[in-house]
């Protein structure tokens, strides 16, 4: 097999990203745009030792469950993978992905895991939106999302999973950021101002938090007035200050601009105060989804010691509250435990515990301390759990771990350290949080054996 040869591939498979896969003498073969169940002719673009990369020539039989993408950019943009999946063969995919990590990676055989909970309208479902700035063909900025693999920007006129108004703001700012003449970021010379426009969503408002070199952004004033002006339902702007080279896009400083610090979200009975940079699920209608397994699967009678690791600005924190003796919520960025403080006070509840720093080393001083957990819930981010956590957490012998997870390699990595070390899984549930695209939420209920 080489570059650019044709050949006819059954693809029998999907890979955890989306892409078909097909077998050639015995070699797997990675297709582009392909889906399970169809047979295509397709071209090899790269040849590697153990596979082969492809893209679909032509379909000879096409999978009934395959949909047009509804997306003008979608084969461009780097949003969305799997808009050319119907919804319904999405949540199959996501409930494969996940039986198959905990077969594969964890080694836990004919695992029951539960059909994935899927959106009733998988539109618009997002409450954040990061998007770069770049310089455009006349010299002047423009924004959009990157491109597959590389930092060239998709402009587009409407985003399917953003909140619709966001993309309305988001087209303003650059409108106005180009009468401005304020100079978009060059990445190849660490030249100009304006590197990302972000937009938070939440149920009083919308917070606009621009990523600049500087700030001395020239005219923004009269910017400030623009996007006020013309969207009240903003209620705050932000200056976020990063003047390092690199992709990595927000830096320390945030200076507020324009009306409140921070907006506020309501999750089922609570509501929550989000800082300009700290994590906040992006898909609220889902969120509520999976906070109702959460305390499902805690099962909460309220004589309990629950430790909820990852704990971000305290949402899950504050839902155990309600139903636990104690909770002691454990988060490694110090600006996150400040909001998850000001969540527990705006709530009016007094037996949460937060503690700033790694779930790790936390959770081992508490153990040593003698406080030990009853229930734990950790949601810890891609990487997945430290080894030593899993350690000090099989270690206490808690009747109950939640595991929240956004990857289940990790996920399956993690479960099985604790089948091997006195657990076992009761319920996996995949929750969609993430339409469209390929990335996999999933929560786990594990007892003790
Ligand atoms: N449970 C929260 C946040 C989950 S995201 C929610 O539902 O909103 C994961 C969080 O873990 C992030 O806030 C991140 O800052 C934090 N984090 C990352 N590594 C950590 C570590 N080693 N110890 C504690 N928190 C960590």
């Amino acid at each position: 097999m080489k570059k650019n040869d044709i050949i006819e591939l059954d693809i029998t498979g999907m890979t955890h990203e989306g892409l078909g896969v097909g077998r050639k003498n015995g070699m797997a073969v990675f297709v582009e745009g392909a889906v399970s169940g169809e047979k295509v002719y397709a071209r090899i673009i790269k040849v590697q030792k153990n596979y082969a990369v492809a893209e679909v020539h032509e379909w000879l039989d096409k999978s009934q469950h395959r949909q047009e993408p509804f997306c003008l950019v979608y084969e461009s943009c780097g949003g969305c993978s799997l808009q050319h999946m119907s919804y319904q063969m999405q949540l199959e995919f996501k409930y494969g992905v996940v039986k198959d990590a905990l077969e594969h990676i964890g080694g836990f055989k004919d695992i029951t895991v539960n059909p994935a909970i899927g959106m009733d309208n998988p539109m618009h479902y997002r409450n954040k939106a990061q998007y770069p700035v770049g310089i455009g063909n006349d010299s002047k900025p423009v924004s959009g999302f990157y491109a597959k693999q590389s930092h060239q920007i998709i402009d587009f006129e409407s985003c399917a999973i953003q909140d619709e108004i966001s993309v309305k703001i988001r087209n303003h700012i650059i409108e106005s950021v180009r009468e401005a003449g304020i100079p978009a970021y060059d990445e190849t010379t660490g030249k100009g101002i304006l590197r990302q426009i972000i937009t938070r969503t939440a149920s009083t408002g919308i917070m606009v938090v621009l990523v600049v070199t500087t700030e001395k952004v020239p005219g923004l004033k009269a910017l400030i007035q623009n996007i006020s002006a013309r969207f009240p339902e903003v209620k705050s702007i932000v200056l976020n200050i990063n003047n390092r080279k690199g992709s990595v896009i927000t830096g320390e400083k945030n200076l507020t601009v324009y009306g409140q610090d921070t907006i506020t979200d309501r999750l089922g009975k609570y509501v929550f105060h989000i800082s300009p940079l700290s994590f906040y699920q992006v898909n609220p209608v889902q969120t509520e989804i999976l906070y109702g397994k959460v305390m499902e699967y805690a099962a909460l009678k309220g004589n309990e010691t629950v430790f909820d690791l990852y704990c971000g600005i305290g949402t899950i924190s504050v839902f155990l509250a309600g139903k636990a003796k104690r909770v002691i919520g454990v988060e490694s960025v110090k600006e996150a435990v400040e909001m998850a403080e000001r969540n527990k006070l705006v709530n009016n509840i007094s037996n949460v515990e937060f503690y700033h720093g790694k779930a790790e080393n936390i959770a081992a001083e508490l153990y040593k301390k003698g406080i030990k957990a009853d229930v734990v819930v950790v949601d810890p981010p891609r990487k997945g759990c430290d080894g030593k956590l899993l350690e000090t957490i099989a270690g206490m012998r808690p009747t109950r771990i939640v595991y929240v997870s956004c990857n289940p390699s990790t996920l399956a990595r993690d479960l099985k350290y604790l089948g091997e070390n006195g657990y076992r899984i009761e319920q996996v549930q995949p929750v969609d949080m993430f339409p469209w695209t390929s990335h996999v939420e999933c929560v786990v209920l594990m007892t003790r054996k």
